[in-house]
């Protein structure tokens, strides 16, 4: 969006009510649900356009380049297909078919998200090839951007007003790793904690195996560094952790979820975990769900194995674990997981805690705590009557009153 600007068109990032006449869609090709919003969006536009809405639609993102031949045969009406990290091409094709005579200032970045938040991407790809999952396949190999860069562009962040840095990568475990031949993980978000006005750095999707251990104690020694862990684990047993080919045994992943609680007091994490992958027997199963009420993990997501093309479970496996039996499993063990997050959540009643307020929705404002990641995580909702001097993207001091299973209620104290 920043190129485009850079090139003199006005750019929106609105998905729910478009207001221009050229669409510029950004897909996600990784699992079935992500490949079906992303189809279902490019549908809702081509009727848009077919009613005299909009102009031109242009779709690029992970599902076109992963079915791009497909793609071109199945839905003609859209003007033209590109890859992932195509922009360039679709800078080019823009400015060929639209007149945009004002070049705006170049920036390094178009803000989607809330002003106080952004997320930074530390790194593209992954080299891990996880039996089940085809990101490498489109993402390509694990390639880290240059810690000076990154920091650049937090200080630009924090300039225009970004208090909170989601830091992401597919595999943020191994940052560095290309580029400097170690792990930089740790001096990364030291560097990032150094810059003045940014009050959380979270870090999202760490890979348990050669997990970079020196993060932990940047992660006890800043404050401003969220005790927030988003590490994918997916299964307990050796069995299938090996099945997935993860690189790990249950041992050593165990040993390293308990080495981060010890080292970094009071942290959450988030994790992820799958059902129904080929192989998984009954025992399997009965062993994860043990093993979720002993880890009690404060917040956990799962997934039905999906057969995806081109993975080494495709090509290998037999898709061996029914659909029903996959998801009565899901079930289980989110039923099981819920509890447990109820459990947590009762636990910060009458607790006070720094909450950023993202938002506000009728006569509530929305925030979240440092343990709450956007979109997926909890909120807390605090009641009160709207003012001119909403604190929409700042701190405030908040006793929580009420946990329900998902989110917080409280009240403001300062
Ligand atoms: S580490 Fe994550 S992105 Fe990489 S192959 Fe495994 S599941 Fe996919």
């Amino acid at each position: 969006m920043a190129r485009l600007e850079a090139n003199g068109f006005r750019c929106y990032h609105d998905a729910e009510c478009p207001s221009g006449r050229i669409v510029v869609i950004n897909t996600c090709g990784f699992i079935g649900d992500a490949k079906e919003e992303s189809i279902n969006t490019i549908l809702q536009f081509v009727a848009r356009k077919q009613a005299g809405k909009v102009d031109r639609i242009y779709v690029m993102g992970c599902l076109s380049q992963r079915y791009l031949k497909d793609l071109e045969d199945e839905i003609p009406e859209v003007d033209k297909w590109f890859g992932k990290f195509d922009y360039l091409n679709l800078v080019n094709e823009l400015q060929e078919q639209v007149q945009s005579p004002h070049p705006s200032a170049i920036k390094p970045r178009h803000i989607t998200t809330p002003k106080h938040t952004a997320y930074l991407k530390i790194s593209e790809g992954c080299n891990r090839l996880c039996s089940y999952c085809a990101i490498p396949l489109i993402t390509g190999r694990h390639t880290s951007r240059p810690i000076e860069d990154i920091v650049k562009e937090a200080e630009w962040l924090q300039k225009e007003g970004v208090k909170e840095l989601n830091v992401i990568a597919q595999d943020l475990s191994s940052y560095g790793l290309d580029l400097y031949q170690e792990h930089k993980l740790p001096e990364l978000i030291d560097r990032l904690a150094g810059i003045d006005g940014i009050r959380w750095i979270r870090l999202h999707y760490a890979y348990p195996t050669d997990f970079p251990e020196g993060l932990l104690a940047v992660m006890a020694k800043h404050t401003n560094v969220c005790k927030y862990l988003d590490i994918a684990l997916q299964h307990c047993t050796t069995h299938m952790l090996t099945q997935m080919r993860r690189h790990i045994t249950q041992e050593q992943q165990d040993a390293l979820i308990h080495r981060i609680r010890e080292i970094v007091p009071g942290i959450h994490i988030r994790t992820t975990l799958m059902v129904g992958h080929p192989g998984e027997t009954e025992e399997d199963f009965e062993q994860l769900c043990q093993w979720v009420k002993q880890m009690r993990f404060e917040r956990m997501g799962a997934f039905a194995y999906c057969e995806e093309d081109g993975t080494y479970a495709a090509k290998h496996y037999k898709d061996d674990v029914s659909e029903e039996v996959k998801q009565q499993r899901l079930n289980t063990l989110m039923a099981i997981q819920q509890q447990i997050s109820a459990e947590i959540q009762e636990a910060k009643v009458n607790q006070v805690y720094s909450v950023l307020i993202d938002r506000r929705e009728g006569d509530y404002l929305i925030g979240r705590t440092e343990w709450d990641s956007p979109e997926v995580d909890c909120e807390v909702l605090i009641k009160q009557e709207k003012t001119k001097a909403d604190p929409i993207g700042q701190f405030v001091q908040v006793r929580i009153t009420r946990a329900e299973e998902f989110d917080l209620y409280g009240q403001i104290i300062q």
